[in-house]
């Protein structure tokens, strides 16, 4: 224990200035973890990155990387909550071709505009013989599921269609990547309907945002705000696009999921048709939704990790429980115990294990606080003899001991208070980041505190655009888009002083 430092709310100094470093142990591996990421954000998250060993960017194709362990054993967690909510809602799941033919992409006219300059293209097979069509590797899938959809929709009976697949989609990124945030490669959910009728349709779009509420905030504790994008930020094909924008840290915000009105956009091109009651063939509405899980989870690093390292709500945590043998020399009863430990926890359904390795026991303490685990059992000669334990809890950094016997128990209750302060401080971490603006200076002012500027605006349909581009230009910004319950204007346009009809959002974005 020589090297753990206090605990029950002893907190290490964090080390100040302008520019704090990650500080090595001695010996040959780094242990502890101590960047401020208040202060420097970007070094924080590449930092963590690496060094919970969540992704390798050293493969070999630009814009790729590999997913490691202890990000994937969080996402699969994560997808199992959003799939279960899906599912829950009706929808069924399907595997589609990663391929959709260039005819396929060709038909929605928007769409193609939109995602052309980011598609990969397969062309050709084996030792160059062309293909006879192009094939674009899934940067999303709607031209690949309406397709089926014109096969599988006859009649009225045959709606709602509620479906949904889990995949990788593909997008050649120009903007610079970053692990989680933006690859050329990521994961995801993506979920497309189809109703009898726009007021159906629309109800499905409300659904999303409850089901994003109900998994993200719920359960993943991340804050966020559905907007209404503006008409020149809409999904390629869209009648109307509502986004949950999490801000974070470094005041810039990532759009999470979205969910499109398509409205008739596709079925007519793609041809869906039903025959409704009154016996007269109609156009299915569509809506899509998409949850990307990989880039959810940059969120989740970003809003919950701290100081020392990762931090995870309960359900999406990796591992839950690390048990850590506590004995000067090598203790047989101690391991067995722990062992056992790790059995009992395992069979009442908590992900534990036991750090047998060779780093000393201050190591592993620093090791598994930097890997965000949320309880650590701490057993030795001690404990063993009075059948009691000590607990650590990740998210307050304290310690308490416990009688063995009400280990379940304390799980049972901790687990939830973890996930409630975890979602508590990410909460209140979210509050007051807005702030109303009446001139670019305002705007200026907050962007560069981290929050997000309101704003008054002369219009989110296309004569707006203008002074969105000014936005962009002048203070590398963008407008997020409206509030669901417009807002009213209480002065002219922030830009141009001319009447404003809205009241937009405006923050900085990867
Ligand atoms: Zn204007």
């Amino acid at each position: 224990m020589s090297k753990a430092r206090k605990s029950c709310g002893g907190k290490r100094e964090k080390s100040k200035g302008s520019k704090p470093v990650a500080k090595e142990q001695v010996g040959e591996e780094k242990v502890t973890f101590n960047i401020s990421k208040e202060e420097n954000f970007s070094e924080w998250f590449t930092e963590i990155v690496k060094r919970a060993e969540l992704a390798d960017l050293r493969y070999n194709v630009k814009g790729f990387i590999v997913f490691q362990p202890w990000s994937v054993l969080a996402m699969e967690k994560m997808y199992r909550f959003l799939e279960e909510t899906l599912q829950r809602k009706g929808h069924k799941p399907y595997w589609f071709p990663t391929l959709i033919p260039e005819s396929n992409f060709k038909l929605e006219a928007e769409h193609v505009k939109g995602f052309t300059p980011e598609v990969f293209w397969v062309t050709e097979h084996g030792d160059g013989e062309k293909l006879s069509e192009r094939l674009a590797l899934r940067p999303t899938s709607e031209t690949a599921f309406y397709k089926m959809f014109s096969y599988w929709i006859r009649s009225y009976r045959d709606l709602p269609l509620k479906t949904y697949q889990r995949a990788n989609v593909f997008r050649y990124e120009t903007k610079a990547t970053r692990p989680f945030l933006r690859s050329r490669e990521f994961y995801w959910i993506e979920a497309h309907c189809a109703f009898a009728s726009e007021r159906e349709a629309m109800e499905q779009v409300r659904e999303d945002m409850e089901t994003t509420k109900e998994v993200l905030h719920d359960i993943f504790g991340l804050p966020f705000i559905f907007f209404r994008r503006p008409e020149w930020d809409k999904f390629a094909g869209a009648v109307a696009t509502f986004a949950a924008d999490v801000l974070h840290p470094d005041g810039k915000v990532v759009q999470q999921p979205s969910t499109h009105l398509l409205g008739q956009n596709f079925s007519k091109p793609f041809n869906i048709k039903f025959r409704d009651r009154d016996g007269r063939e109609k156009y299915v509405y569509i809506t899509c939704y998409g949850p990307a899980v990989s880039r959810i989870f940059a969120s989740v690093i970003a809003i919950h990790g701290d100081d020392y390292g990762l931090r995870f709500p309960w359900r999406i945590a990796p591992l839950q429980v690390i048990i850590v043998p506590v004995a000067s020399e090598k203790n047989e009863g101690v391991i067995k115990k722990a062992l056992e430990l790790k059995e009992f926890l395992l069979a009442n359904g908590i992900d534990a294990d036991v750090d047998l390795s060779e780093r000393s026991v201050g190591d592993k303490f620093y090791y598994w606080e930097m890997k965000g685990v949320p309880l650590r059992i701490e057993i030795g000669p001690r404990e063993l003899e009075q059948q009691r334990l000590v607990v650590f809890r990740r998210d307050t950094m304290s310690k308490e001991e416990i009688a063995e016997i009400e280990l379940l128990s304390y799980i049972e209750r901790v687990s939830k208070e973890i996930d409630k302060n975890l979602i508590e401080q990410a909460d209140k971490a979210f509050e007051n980041r807005i702030v109303d603006a009446k001139s670019k200076n305002e705007i200026a002012e907050a962007l560069d505190q981290g929050k997000i500027a309101r704003c008054n605006f002369c219009s989110v349909s296309h004569e707006g655009e203008k002074c969105a581009e000014v936005i962009e230009k002048e203070l590398k910004a963008r407008v997020r888009g409206t509030r669901l319950e417009p807002e009213k204007p209480d002065g002219p346009c922030v830009i141009c002083g001319k009447k404003a009809s809205a009241v937009v959002y405006i923050a900085r974005e990867y």
